[in-house]
């Protein structure tokens, strides 16, 4: 199943924010991602072991480094339901974990 699909298979079709029925699915801990995925680049670039900082953001959910990316968390507890205009409001606010303070409980 896609991050699409799980998202809108726990918190159904409509924005979670505002209630508008076209949306996409964002990651809540978008931040986070981008975080460990520059410290990974950065030590691959520099040839360093990569063993431990893999076993560190697999714990967190981000469960493979292909060489240039690393996967995102899709599990349903770091997905929201948006629409175009309240996930771009997310984005250009930074809203990063704040998001949780608006949503009902993730499951
Ligand atoms: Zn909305
Ligand atoms: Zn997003």
């Amino acid at each position: 199943m896609s991050y699409r699909e799980t998202g809108l298979s726990v918190y159904g079709h409509k924005c979670e924010l505002c209630g508008f029925s076209v949306v996409e699915v964002h990651h809540i801990g978008y931040q986070l991602h981008t975080e460990w995925e520059n410290k990974i680049r950065s030590k691959y670039k520099a040839g360093e072991d990569m063993s431990l900082i893999l076993e560190e953001v697999k714990a967190l959910g981000f469960l493979s480094w292909n060489g240039q990316d690393l996967s995102k968390d899709n599990r349903s507890t770091n997905l929201a339901v948006l629409c175009g205009n309240c996930h771009s409001l997310v984005h250009l606010f930074d809203a990063g974990m704040n998001l949780l303070k608006a949503l009902p409980k993730r499951i």
